[in-house]
């Protein structure tokens, strides 16, 4: 029976796929299933007797023993290579992953341990394996996001680009629109402007013509002063539109000099006195003859005759223009009031706009040019020109520009 069952169990003992191997508390192998022959690459019974260090990695032989003892002493079933990394040692050298289990026990007061050992190297492979296929995975999605996002900035960069160019043809058909809706107010502007002067100019000629009595000298007079206003009216029309292409074009070279404001404003008073409506009376300042300007005098003057002649052709007959000069240290204010029609409130906001005119002054001849070229010149000077205005009550308009000019004699605007 004793022999039956002992012949039983070493069938099983060999039979079992994993390695048995049985120490003694010396380490010393006492015996070993076949597998473990198998698996470490010896023939049956070679292992016997020999140390267990046979199948360790030399490097651990020595922490190995102290391990083994302390095992033994504690008497606990133990388990290696499940959360560290452990290899066994073929006969041949090579190393190959293990798991071991580890049972002690005890026959007559000797102390064994029981060491089941199993062969990991496939599920080890496999595990490397499919590391190895999820980093390549990883790097192909790597691979891949890096391609996207690049393909996701090159068509923004395209997108933006294309976004500038159609902002660019829609700021081009604006510009286009606008400088067509100029043209059509400029010549319709033209065509009124010049027909009423024209017609004047013929009329005269023609009547001229019939007087030839000498005693009619004044009638024929009469008409040459007409036509003479007429052609300077149309004269000054084209000059301002000089005036603005000049601006425009960045053409006008401004040539500061040491003049006296007295100076400009004589000349545009009496120039104006000349255009004063009936009973219309302009009151200017006297006390001005200390006030010196290192400006372009003719630009100066140009800026103030043009107010100047807008108050008195947008007032009425028997009413006051008020003009107004004061100065500081770096500064000469200039101001020109009337209690004419006003600028409706609606058209405030343009009034500085190249042929704008307001709704109430279209019976009135005009271009739409003067406030213009007027706002041009003050910034272009280092000034600033603001107004205020109500409709039927007057408006004011004011001027300020630096003493010195603030530009370079040679710049050229
Ligand atoms: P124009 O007098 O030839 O029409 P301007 O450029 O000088 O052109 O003036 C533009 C517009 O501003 C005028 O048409 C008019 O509507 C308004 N305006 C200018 N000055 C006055 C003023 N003193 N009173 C009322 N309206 C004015």
């Amino acid at each position: 029976m004793l022999f039956r069952n002992q012949y039983f169990f070493k069938s099983i003992f060999n039979k079992i796929s994993e390695g048995i191997i049985i120490v003694d508390e010396k380490q010393q192998i006492i015996d070993t299933n076949l597998a473990t022959g198998t698996m470490f690459g010896y023939q049956k019974n070679y292992l016997k007797k020999k140390s267990i260090n046979i199948l360790i990695p030399e490097e651990y032989h020595s922490k190995h023993k102290i391990y083994f003892k302390d095992f033994l002493d504690e008497g606990q079933n133990k388990t290696m290579g499940y959360e560290q990394n452990i290899h066994g040692v073929k006969s041949d050298g090579q190393f190959f992953p293990i798991e071991v289990s580890l049972t002690p026990f005890k026959i007559f007061e000797k102390k064994y341990v029981l060491v089941l050992v199993f062969d990991i190297s496939f599920r080890v492979n496999h595990e490397r394996s499919i590391r190895e296929l999820n980093s390549a995975l990883e790097n192909k999605v790597k691979k891949r996001t890096a391609e996207l996002k690049a393909t996701i900035v090159k068509l923004e960069k395209e997108n933006k680009k294309r976004i500038k160019a159609e902002n660019e043809t829609k700021n081009a058909l604006i510009k286009e629109k606008e400088l067509n809706d100029l043209k059509s107010k400029f010549l319709s502007m033209v065509s009124h402007e010049f027909k009423t002067p024209l017609s004047g100019i013929l009329t005269s000629a023609m009547l001229i013509s019939k007087y030839k009595n000498p005693e009619q000298q004044d009638k024929r007079e009469a008409h040459l002063k007409i036509i003479s206003e007429k052609v300077h009216f149309l004269n000054g029309i084209l000059d301002d539109f000089l005036s603005v292409e000049k601006l425009e074009k960045g053409k006008i070279n401004y040539m500061p000099t040491k003049f006296m404001v007295s100076k400009i404003v004589e000349e545009v008073i009496y120039n104006a006195n000349t255009q004063l409506k009936e009973g219309q009376n302009l009151l200017y300042p006297e006390e001005i003859d200390g006030f010196a300007l290192y400006q372009d005098e003719k630009v100066v003057e140009l800026i103030l005759a043009n107010l100047v002649n807008n108050a008195i052709k947008y007032s009425h007959e028997d009413s006051t223009i008020v003009l107004k000069i004061t100065q500081d240290d770096l500064n000469t204010v200039f101001s020109v009031k009337d209690n004419g029609i006003g600028i409706p409130e609606k058209d405030q906001k343009n009034i500085f706009k190249r042929y704008f005119r307001a709704d109430n002054v279209l019976l009135t001849q005009g271009t739409g040019i003067g406030l213009n070229i007027v706002k041009h010149h003050v910034e272009n000077l280092g000034g600033s020109i603001s107004f205020e205005s109500v409709e039927n009550k007057g408006s004011e308009f004011t001027f300020s520009i630096p003493n010195i000019a603030v530009y370079e004699k040679s710049l050229t605007y």
